[in-house]
């Protein structure tokens, strides 16, 4: 009996919306807190060392990585988008316990030291830059920008850190943590129909597709909806529509995907012209000059120069741990497991880039849907996740 399904009924009612269904855990609220609390009660009850590091991420060690590493981490994150899944994240990270539960009932002792990893703020819902914890650790994702940034309430990240009980005055690089991962490997549902279409529990992923955010300011003129003729009007909304069906049609051109999923109106008012409205662009793709083609030419629609608010490139995992890997999970079915792309940014992706040798897996979600309360995997495949990661580790620990 795995010890998964007791562990994702603990986790289900956190940070649910009554009536969306969707998750709402937020990096440095109440919710997050609540999820770490349980994360560290996880981590103790298996009696494994937490260590938080500077960025805010938790590590769950078995065994001493500082003398005995570097060491084998699994893991992924517990905080959500806006309205998210259930899936997204916390899969990885419940089913990297059960795994580890299950590799201890067969008496399984690893060669290394052997880390479970909960990253920070990894959806960047609140203050806008995604992978915002693994950034922090390598580095790419500096420090002061980060203690400015702000959520909607204009709270900052120090401010919602020091709250939190985080010193925010301690981010920047942190090498004593990076030492102590040797490999790390992150489970995740996929976010797409790719193992629908091969028929597999669980697949191998081979790269993350080049992908960024970008905030566009339009600035015009307030003003009284019913008073002022639309020849004298200098709104902003008219060149944001336009900019958005750019986006889309440059995307189609490009073979890339482009989307404005979050506005900021000012003043927000149905009789007001707006004065300043603000957009944010996601982009992403197979190549990287399609996705720049395609924020130039937004760029040009909204007559305004985009700020880039992240940006990563292409991510290809290690070709030689992505096949050993599949060779490892396909062995009950006798053959490879299947290897595919993701169009979905994660940490895996940002410690791969900080040249940690990092491998994902994969499991199937039926309908491809995520980022929202329909994401869903069936149960027999979230155990033939946690099967699959307990077979990983025990070939890599
Ligand atoms: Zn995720």
């Amino acid at each position: 009996m795995s010890s998964f399904g007791s562990m994702w009924a603990d986790l289900e009612p956190v940070g649910r919306h009554s009536s969306t269904g969707g998750y709402r855990r937020f990096a440095w609220t109440a919710v997050d807190a609540t999820l770490r609390e349980w994360f560290r009660g996880e981590a103790e009850r298996r009696g494994l060392d937490l260590v938080t590091d500077r960025a805010g991420n938790l590590w769950a060690w078995s065994g001493n990585p500082d003398a005995d590493g570097p060491g084998l981490v699994v893991g992924s994150h517990l905080d959500s988008v806006p309205d998210g899944g259930a899936f997204d994240g916390p899969l990885g990270v419940v089913s990297a316990f059960a795994a580890l539960d299950e590799l201890r009932a067969r008496g399984f002792v690893p060669d290394r030291p052997l880390g479970i990893a909960c990253f920070a703020d990894e959806e960047g819902a609140r203050f806008g830059v995604a992978c915002a914890g693994s950034r922090l650790l390598t580095g790419v994702l500096d420090p002061d920008r980060a203690r400015a940034l702000t959520d909607d309430d204009g709270t900052t990240m120090a401010e919602a850190m020091a709250t939190a009980g985080h010193d925010a005055a301690v981010l920047g690089r942190d090498e004593e943590t990076l030492r102590r991962v040797g490999t790390f490997l992150e489970l995740h549902v996929e976010q797409g129909r790719g193992l629908v279409d091969t028929g597999d529990p669980v697949g191998v992923a081979s790269s993350i597709w080049p992908h960024g955010r970008w905030r566009l300011d339009l600035r015009g003129r307030a003003d009284h909806a019913g008073t002022t003729r639309l020849a004298d009007r200098d709104d902003p909304m008219l060149a944001l529509v336009g900019a958005i069906s750019v986006a889309r049609a440059s995307a189609e051109r490009h073979g890339s995907l482009a989307t404005v999923g979050k506005l900021r109106v000012r003043p927000n008012g149905v009789n007001a012209i707006p004065s300043e409205v603000t957009a944010w662009l996601d982009a992403r793709g197979p190549s990287e000059d399609g996705v720049r083609s395609v924020v130039a030419e937004v760029a040009e629609a909204a007559g305004t120069v985009p700020a880039e608010e992240s940006w990563t490139s292409s991510t290809d995992f290690d070709a030689g741990l992505r096949d050993r890997l599949a060779a490892v999970v396909g062995e009950g079915a006798g053959m490879p497991a299947p290897v595919l792309p993701t169009g979905a940014g994660h940490d895996a992706g940002i410690l791969s880039a900080a040249g940690v040798e990092t491998a994902m897996l994969f499991v199937r979600n039926p309908t491809g849907v995520s980022h929202s309360p329909a994401e869903h995997a069936e149960p027999a495949d979230c155990l033939a996740g946690v099967d699959a990661l307990a077979r990983a580790i025990e070939a890599l620990a």
